[in-house]
This record gives C-alpha cells, structure tokens and sequence, in this order.
C-alpha cells in the first residue's frame, strides 16, 4: 500500500487540512466557534470540561479522527464510540493502556485486580490530561491498534455529545494490484502481506477466492477478521 500524505476534513466547515495542521484549524474554524456560540447561547449550557483527542492507527496512521470528549464521560463510553465508528466486526475484546496500567473491558466483573487491569468504567479526568498518550487494542487476536494523544482540554457551554468527531482522514485511495482501478475488495488473507486489493472488476482472478474479500472501509481495520464497517 502506497504511503500518502494524510489529509481529512473538518467537521464543521468541511475545509481539507492534513492532520498535524487540523489541530491549530479547529481552534480558529469560524464556523465550529459559530455552531457553538448558537449551542450555548440558545440552552444556556452549563461550563463542562472536554478533551481534543487524537485517535491514529498504530501502524496505519493515514486513519486518523479528531474527537472532543466531556471529561465526565468514561472510558467505556469511548470504546463503544470507538468500536462503532471504525473497529466492531465480532464483539472481540479490548483494552486501553494509559501510563503502564491496562483498563480492559470485561475487567472488574469478578474481581477488580485480576490480571492487574482496571475496569473501563473510569472517567477520562482520572486517566487523561493534555499531554497524556494512550493505545488501545481490539481484539487480542486479529488486533487492531490505536493510538491516542490528549491534545488540550478546554471549558465549553455544551451540549451534544458526550464524544463529537471534530474532524477525519479523507479516506486513502489505494489501487487495485491487476488492473490499476481504484480498489474496493481487499483479501482477508493476502492483507497480511500487504497485497490482495481488487477493483469490483477482478475479484474473479484472486487465487483465495471471492469469499475471503472484504469490503475497502476507512477505517484501521479495512481487511481484518469480519470488519464490513
Ligand atoms: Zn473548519
Ligand atoms: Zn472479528
Ligand atoms: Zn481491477
Ligand atoms: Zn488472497
């Protein structure tokens, strides 16, 4: 898969901006300051504070997402966005680790301290603070890996969401390897060598068969496990 340089687009005002530059967009983009001075004003919203977070592939960092987060909300909570927004094929297992502890999902159900993981029912003000980086697994088999970094935190009138995708990778185009198409199969198998990308022409001419193909999504686990997006 061809390297390329990342760009994706703001939420709010819909410019193109490359990822280490959408961090300094969002905070002038007059049009995010616009839609919440109106959330603010209209519902006299009471201060809450929320973090920016960055969330990267780890080894496929052209996926990328922007996300403010309400410090109140937990870490579960930014699982579940996680695993609906770009991981959640078969219900796997996942686990965050932040600063040498691991906060896994089924942790805590019997006995909090199993295995030394902490429960993911624990605010982000208690594991968070900007600066602070994090991964995250899903699925301890076929994992998927994330990154995270906290960039600022900041007071906001809000509302909405307890997680809001501020912005995200414009999704990478990548060819198909017989006929040089846009490629919209990938090869369950053959990704792990990094090959197996098909148009919707060629998928007759793969050696694994039709079966093994998987839809190409935007997301770090195009062609992992059962990910259809
Ligand atoms: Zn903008
Ligand atoms: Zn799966
Ligand atoms: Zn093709
Ligand atoms: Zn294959």
């Amino acid at each position: 898969m061809a390297r390329q340089t990342s760009k994706g687009t703001c939420t709010f005002c819909h410019g193109e901006f490359s990822k280490q530059a959408m961090s300094r967009h969002l905070e002038t983009c007059q049009q995010r300051i616009a839609t919440e001075a109106k959330g603010g004003s209209r519902l006299k919203a009471q201060q809450t504070r929320k973090f920016h977070l960055v969330v990267e592939g780890r080894d496929l960092p052209m996926y990328w997402m922007h996300l403010e987060a309400a410090a109140s909300t937990t870490l579960a909570t930014l699982d579940r966005f996680l695993r609906d927004t770009w991981l959640e094929c078969c219900g796997h297992l996942s686990a965050f680790e932040i600063g040498g502890i691991r906060y896994a999902i089924d942790a805590g159900m019997d006995n909090e301290w199993d295995m030394g993981e902490k429960s993911m029912r624990v605010r982000l003000d208690k594991v968070f603070s900007p600066g602070q980086s994090s991964s995250y697994e899903y699925d301890y088999g076929t994992t998927t890996e994330l990154r995270l970094r906290v960039i600022s935190d900041r007071e906001v009138a809000a509302k909405g969401n307890a997680i809001q995708v501020l912005a995200r990778n414009i999704p990478p185009v990548i060819l198909c390897e017989i006929c040089g198409k846009p490629a919209t199969n990938v090869c369950s198998q053959c990704i792990f060598d990094g090959k197996g990308w098909l148009c919707d022409d060629c998928p007759g001419d793969h050696e694994c068969g039709e079966e093994m193909l998987l839809p190409v999504v935007n997301s770090p686990r195009v062609g992992m496990c059962a990910y259809t997006g």
